[in-house]
């Protein structure tokens, strides 16, 4: 599956960085793996997200760099790891190009509202347009999943019952997934 991530040039929130993480490991939609991973190499959250995927990833990942054609704004990601760069492109291009690699966009954007001028929700229209589908993780922690025909849920990650830490795992790979908290180690039966 090809995975692509956008994000402000700002660093995500410490609960976009634990739910990033916890959807990107537990990632099972249609079955498939992350094989490709696309980011826009900015700086802030892009560079975020690569070392998240390099450092959490179960399996081998080709990960592709869409650098925009504004220097101060790369993140380099290439200079850490085997990266795959691509040339550089206008942002809103970049932002195209990127949506139409892909078939999940991960976004994880500075503001809970649609910003006419942001970077990320420029993205996330395109991907809307392009049919793809999105999980948009909000800077408190809320998940919205948008599918292939627009429709919206709420698919925000339930806390640990106990001591509502993100911080958790799935243990038992069945129809029934069991997690259990890295923080207070409790199990519970996800819905
Ligand atoms: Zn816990």
């Amino acid at each position: 599956m090809k995975v692509g991530f956008t994000g402000t040039r700002n660093r995500m929130t410490d609960i976009q960085v634990k739910i990033f993480v916890y959807l990107f490991t537990g990632f099972r939609e249609f079955d498939k793996k992350i094989t490709e991973f696309y980011l826009g190499d900015c700086i802030g959250a892009d560079q975020q997200s690569g070392h998240l995927v390099f450092k959490h990833a179960k399996n081998p990942i080709k990960c592709y760099l869409l650098p925009s054609d504004i220097p101060d704004m790369q993140g380099h990601l290439e200079n850490h790891y085997p990266c795959i760069r691509l040339p550089e492109k206008p942002p809103l291009q970049r932002n195209e190009d990127l949506v139409y690699f892909i078939e999940v966009l991960f976004a994880a954007p500075k503001e809970s509202e649609n910003q006419t001028r942001s970077g990320t929700w420029q993205t996330i229209r395109c991907a809307k347009r392009q049919c793809k589908v999105i999980y948009i993780i909000y800077p408190d922690g809320k998940v919205e999943f948008i599918d292939e025909k627009g429709m919206s849920y709420d698919v925000t990650p339930t806390k640990c019952p106990v001591c509502k830490s993100f911080n958790f795992h799935q243990v038992q790979d069945n129809q029934f997934p069991i997690m259990e908290c890295d923080d207070c180690k409790e199990r519970w039966l996800s819905d």
